[in-house]
């Protein structure tokens, strides 16, 4: 039997030479999700101009500790007049702080007798004044190339007026189900035919990561089927994934049917579950094939899938999984393969737990229902209750 790889040296022979795909230009309204091709510089201050992070009233400090007359009232979005010497304005948050004005006293701290306001002295200069540019300065980068534009990034596009963006174009990829037994939900089960889980839990977690499904086909278990939707697969999609058909029994065609028409770079891993993962490209596509234990596409999807689409995408925080360490609520050996168990993460006061659901088989799906995180069992190790594990967090 041929050595099992280490996921580290598969990783790094599928990410081997991956660049980043071609710029598109996208309205931001349309731009959630989508990974920033080139570096946003501001174009504006943001504030704009010195404002008020309070409802009260704004004065020279040097004035404060005494009654001042109110000369204005500046409420947000209107042009203030310079402040009157020896007086104060009334003002709004967001006000914008009137020429002369240094500090804003919150309406609280402040007695009014007709149009006058007594300002009490123990304030310090400054106070509840928002700084133009405090937030972002005219020609800082806004936004680096690489930014995942989520909710926060969205607001700062808008901050700026920006209404388009350069982005990554999706990563194409056809996803291929095989297995004679294999049948869409709907459609009438056959004896010994089983529905096609793999597909709807792929396609989700592919759009999570940021790809677009090209092609869909369930590909039955025979070598010139699966080589003739392998190569059209390889016209289409910068991405092909298999399920299924990949391990050594015979009718397993997957594997003859890539190296026929492109490349196996390597197959067999040092992984549970996953072990008869191939990786390998037909010309420009790139090449996974999943084994069609749920599971075992379950934890390859995150493992290998979404490092392959962080990298098409130059998308840094796409290509690694975050990282914990907690406290693991179970027991468990392994030999000579890592294995990737399915956990639930407790946050607790005394930090973070581990629980591992009690079947991890992986042909058991509901292993995967209440995952938060992949927990790391090193090969040939023992993990006793209490230990730390390292988990990899299945998240953005
Ligand atoms: P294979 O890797 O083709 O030997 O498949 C391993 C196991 O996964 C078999 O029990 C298959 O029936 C099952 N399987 C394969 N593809 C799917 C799928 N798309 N949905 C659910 N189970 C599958
Ligand atoms: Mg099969």
């Amino acid at each position: 039997m041929a050595e099992l790889q280490s996921v580290e040296r598969a990783l790094e022979a599928l990410l081997d030479g991956v660049a980043p795909l071609e710029a598109e230009p996208v309205a931001a309204e349309q731009a959630a999700g989508r990974v920033l091709a080139e570096t946003v510089t501001a174009r504006l201050d943001v504030p704009p101009a010195d404002n008020s992070a309070m409802d009260g009233y704004a004065l020279r400090h040097a004035d404060a500790g005494g009654w001042l007359p109110i000369s204005q009232r500046v409420a947000a979005g209107h042009a203030p007049a310079p402040l009157a010497p020896g007086s104060c304005a009334r003002i709004f948050t967001g006000g914008e702080i009137p020429p002369g004005a240094d500090t804003v006293v919150m309406q609280e701290r402040v007695e009014i007798r007709e149009d006058r306001a007594f300002i009490p002295g123990d304030i310090a200069a400054g106070d509840n004044v928002r700084r133009c540019g405090r937030d972002v300065s005219t020609g800082e980068p806004l936004l680096e190339a690489g930014t995942l534009l989520e909710a926060a990034a969205l607001g700062h596009l808008a901050g700026q007026g920006i209404t388009r963006v350069s982005v990554r174009r999706r990563p194409r990829v056809a996803l291929l189900s095989t297995g004679d037994e294999i049948v869409d939900p709907g459609q009438p089960l056959g004896p010994g035919q089983i529905h096609n889980s793999n597909r709807p839990m792929l396609s989700r977690l592919l759009e999570r990561f940021g790809a677009e499904l090209v092609m869909r086909e369930t590909v039955p278990d025979d070598f010139a089927t699966t080589r003739r939707i392998l190569g059209e697969a390889a016209e289409r999609a910068d991405v092909i994934i298999t399920t299924g058909g990949v391990s050594v029994g015979e009718e397993d065609h997957v594997r003859h049917a890539l190296e026929s028409l492109g490349r196996l770079d390597l197959w067999q891993l040092a992984m549970r579950p996953g072990k008869p993962l191939a990786l390998g490209r037909i010309g420009r596509a790139r090449f996974v094939g999943l084994p069609g234990n749920p599971v075992s596409c379950f934890v390859g999807a995150w493992v290998y899938l979404r490092p392959l689409m962080g990298a098409l995408l130059g998308s840094p925080r796409m290509a690694e999984l975050p990282r914990l360490w907690a406290r693991a609520a179970f027991t468990t050996r392994t030999q000579a393969r890592r294995h990737y168990m399915r956990v639930a993460l407790d946050f607790t006061p005394e930090g973070v737990l581990a629980r591992a659901f009690a079947d991890q088989n992986s042909a058991v799906l509901s292993s995967c229902l209440d995952a938060d995180a992949l927990a790391v069992i090193p090969a040939n190790s023992t993990l006793e209750e209490g230990d730390t594990v390292e988990c990899l967090w299945l998240t953005h």
